[in-house]
């Protein structure tokens, strides 16, 4: 246990009941870091402030109407919630009412899974685990707490949370929540597009991102935001891929960096291949030109999901630029044409290297002469980059 918190339980007294909550709980018992710590506790907000205050911590009350409290433990603020239940769920987002006042095990049972919905009392003694969380986290099973088909009636977030922590952790979705997920489409589909996108980074960001796209598409969720990638599945390629379209990006993602930027490339990146597909004399597909097509769906996915600028400025750049580049037959000079277009679309070398990289490796074809090329390629711009920086205005005016 992290000492100051310790201390907070010192400040609060013994009838505080303070514990860890939520995702604290199982990313401590799963071994793995957490960015925060939530607690909860038995006392109102208002006896929180007070008996924090005189401890002489600093108190901000960040979320009275919901029972929230943030005290600052050494510079980091940690949120303490009174243990709370949920009234009525009325529009499929939140809550009409909390009642605060409950016991611990009423606070664990409104939580989203069973792994989320554990406790561990700060002072010392047993895991609190009504719903079996620490069974089903080392079973590696992501299950509702309670039932699923009520669950995601309430509050439709929780089914696209499904996904993105079966793409966090790696886990396997319990049967009866996975089928619970199709059924419950109308309410997922109310969910706010800023919470979307987030869920949606933090499953393109974890660790198994293949797992967590492909239960999307299963449930039906991928056609309420990402619908233009649907075409993807099946979307055959010709012999320089082993994989289909949407294997293919599948693959991109998992291979590329731990980054929303490069993540969300990879994913749409090759968006326009189904509609630029066409079939030569040969008998070999080809899909010349669909960068256009891939960046102009990558803008409409990123609209919908109110992308932040720089997020899809990144996005839009990769997509256009991961087509087009310099093979061993290009001069100096479209070497330099090139380094400027990145430039004048604020991409980065380094990341338009690592992204074809991942690119390249998806493939999954002739690896090793594919990873040998790309390596001649980055290094060679490189050196131009480093000879004649293309981003200023002189260079450019020099050209
Ligand atoms: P992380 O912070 O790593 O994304 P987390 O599990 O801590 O994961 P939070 O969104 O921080 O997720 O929520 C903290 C806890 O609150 C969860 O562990 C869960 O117990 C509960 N919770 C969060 N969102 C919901 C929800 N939509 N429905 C029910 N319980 C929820
Ligand atoms: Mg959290």
């Amino acid at each position: 246990m992290w000492p100051p918190l310790l201390r907070l339980q010192a400040a609060l007294g013994s009838g505080a009941e303070l514990v860890v909550v939520g995702g604290a709980v199982r990313d401590e018992l799963l071994g793995r870091p957490h960015a925060d710590w939530d607690l909860a506790t038995k006392l109102l907000p208002r006896t929180v402030m007070d008996r924090a205050r005189a401890a002489g911590l600093k108190v901000i009350p960040t979320g009275l109407q919901h029972g929230t409290v943030t005290v600052m433990l050494e510079d980091r603020p940690v949120e303490i919630t009174t243990f709370r239940s949920d009234g009525d769920y009325l529009d499929g987002r939140r809550p009409e009412s909390v009642q605060l006042g409950v016991s611990l095990e009423e606070d664990l049972s409104r939580r989203d899974f069973t792994i989320n919905a554990m406790a561990l009392p700060v002072g010392g003694g047993d895991l609190v685990d009504p719903f079996g969380g620490r069974a089903d986290l080392v079973a590696r099973t992501l299950r509702a707490v309670g039932d699923p088909l009520l669950r995601f009636a309430e509050d439709g977030l929780r089914t696209l949370r499904a996904c993105r922590f079966a793409a966090q952790l790696g886990f396997e979705v319990e049967a009866g929540t996975l089928a619970a997920i199709p059924e419950r489409l109308e309410v997922a589909r109310k969910v706010a597009v800023e919470r979307v996108l987030a869920e949606l980074t933090k499953l393109l960001c974890g660790e198994e991102p293949e797992r967590g796209l492909e239960l999307l598409a299963e449930t039906g969720l991928l056609d309420l935001w990402l619908p233009e990638l649907r075409p993807m599945i099946g979307c055959g390629q010709n012999r320089h891929h082993r994989w289909e379209v949407w294997r293919h990006t599948l693959e991109a993602v998992r291979l590329a960096p731990v980054d929303p930027g490069l993540r969300w490339a990879a994913l749409l990146h090759d968006a326009g291949k189904p509609g630029a597909k066409v079939m030569g004399t040969d008998g070999e597909v080809s899909f010349h030109g669909h960068e256009a097509g891939s960046l102009e769906l990558a803008a409409t996915v990123l609209d919908r999901l109110k992308a932040a600028h720089a997020l899809r400025r990144e996005v839009l750049a990769l997509v256009r630029h991961h087509g087009t580049h310099p093979a061993g037959d290009w001069g100096d000079a479209a070497c330099r044409r090139f380094l400027r277009r990145l430039g004048e679309d604020g991409l980065d070398l380094v990341r338009w290297g690592a992204f074809r990289l991942a690119d390249q490796r998806a493939k999954g074809l002739d690896l090793e002469a594919r990873e040998r090329e790309h390596a001649a390629i980055l290094a060679r711009l490189e050196a131009l980059a480093a000879a004649a920086p293309p981003l200023t205005v002189k260079a450019l005016a020099l050209d």
